[in-house]
């Protein structure tokens, strides 16, 4: 029997991977599954950037970079962050990591002491509870509701401060809601925020990209909050590299040495190639991604109008990312092709088993009622996924 650390034991896998895993199985045995749970775009890596890599490689990149990533690149991310969110930084301020992830893995370590609360409106994505977890910090949840276009308001983020509050964990547009703050929104929580100066925030801005509705708004342009923001982002959702792990956050020079640090004694930086390639996708104009959103454009309007008529679905028009995080409680004590359904979780196996079809719960993002449904797939198996959930719920 192996004698694990404990902190093994504070986090659960992670629920997204896992599904993604299960997924693979199935596909083993022989089973059909439309996958409707990671969320990763289904575009190829568009080829500028892949010849950026190829080049990389006849150019001999090969050695270890400096810890927090090659200056052309940092110079490379500062020039977008002007160009894309009139936000300042020095090229010292960033740290570039394995992707998105470990910029926030990073970030967490280098704030979180044991006990500190960190405040996170659900649902919010997977990773952030257990990373929080992991620096042995205490996950104060505030419920936000699909009639409230899942949203924190300053209300009810000031009554969650107290002393211990060392962070607030921020995401637009959100995985899983979608749902996208605009500039006035987040005066208000600025607002708020300013008068609370031990807090710390962290703005995941991933999906800046994906955005159907609105504008995108960086938190750290607030004047009162910019020594006080890390603004975290990466390749995966608008180059579609996610499998090439390259993210990056934009800090105050404290905290991004601090990142430096421990990046520097985990994984000594980023892969060289993945990196030279990111310089290439950052200096082209956004107008080169756009087919892509387009796309998921598309798809968001085709699942609206599925989910929309099936009965028992409550269900938002998410405003930016790639998911639908429809309500699935009025499901809840029935019975369904022969499964009870208790849980989110029930709900998230009868779409899998019965319909093939994979989906995250809503547990996993800290909303119990709620499934997770990517739509970065093809509009032909989103609407054959569409028509069997409709068969099997109305069964
Ligand atoms: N933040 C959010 C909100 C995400 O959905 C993801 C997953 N794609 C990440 C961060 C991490 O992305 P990556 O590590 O692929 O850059
Ligand atoms: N972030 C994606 C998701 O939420 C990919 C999986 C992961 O990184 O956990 O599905």
């Amino acid at each position: 029997m192996h004698r694990l650390a404990e902190r093994i034991d504070r986090i659960p896998l992670s629920q997204t991977l896992a599904m993604a895993a299960r997924e693979r199985e199935l596909r083993a045995t022989g089973q059909e599954i439309i996958s409707l749970s990671l969320g990763q775009p289904d575009f190829n890596t568009p080829d500028f950037i892949k010849e950026a890599a190829k080049q990389a490689i006849d150019d001999n990149y090969s050695a270890y970079t400096p810890v927090n990533g090659y200056v052309e690149l940092r110079e490379a991310i500062c020039e977008k962050l002007r160009r894309d969110n009139d936000l300042d930084y020095s090229p010292e301020q960033i740290v570039v990591s394995t992707g998105a992830k470990q910029s926030l893995a990073n970030a967490i370590l280098a704030l979180v002491n044991s006990g500190d609360e960190v405040l996170l409106p659900t649902p919010y994505w997977v990773s952030y509870e257990a990373l929080i977890r992991l620096a042995k910090g205490v996950v104060v949840p505030i419920t936000t509701t699909m009639a409230g276009q899942f949203k924190l308001k300053p209300a009810q983020l000031e009554a969650a401060i107290t002393a211990k509050t060392k962070l607030l964990i921020l995401n637009s547009p959100n995985n899983p809601s979608g749902a996208v703050y605009s500039h006035k929104e987040y005066q208000a929580l600025a607002e708020v925020l300013a008068r609370y100066s031990q807090i710390q925030i962290i703005s995941d801005e991933i999906y800046e990209h994906i955005l159907y509705e609105g504008e995108h708004c960086s938190i750290a342009g607030f004047e009162a909050l910019y020594d006080r923001t890390i603004t975290v982002n990466g390749l995966s959702k608008a180059f579609a590299m996610t499998g090439w792990r390259l993210g990056y956050v934009a800090a105050p020079l404290e905290v991004a040495k601090a990142c430096n640090k421990i990046q520097g004694q985990i994984t000594s930086g980023t892969n060289c190639i993945a990196q030279r390639a990111a310089i290439t996708a950052l200096q082209a104009p956004v107008a080169s991604i756009h087919y892509m959103v387009d796309a998921f454009s598309r798809r968001r309007d085709l699942v609206w109008e599925g989910l929309k008529h099936i009965p028992g679905l409550q269900v938002a028009r998410p405003a930016g990312a790639f998911y639908f995080f429809p309500d699935v409680s009025s499901f809840f004590g029935k019975t369904i092709a022969g499964h009870k359904i208790g849980t989110a979780t029930d709900f998230t196996e009868l779409l899998l088993s019965q319909a093939h079809v994979s989906t995250v719960t809503g547990e996993a993002f800290g909303s119990p009622n709620n499934i997770r449904i990517s739509y970065a797939t093809s509009e032909a198996l989103l609407t054959e996924a569409l028509r069997r959930i409709a068969v099997l719920v109305n069964h």
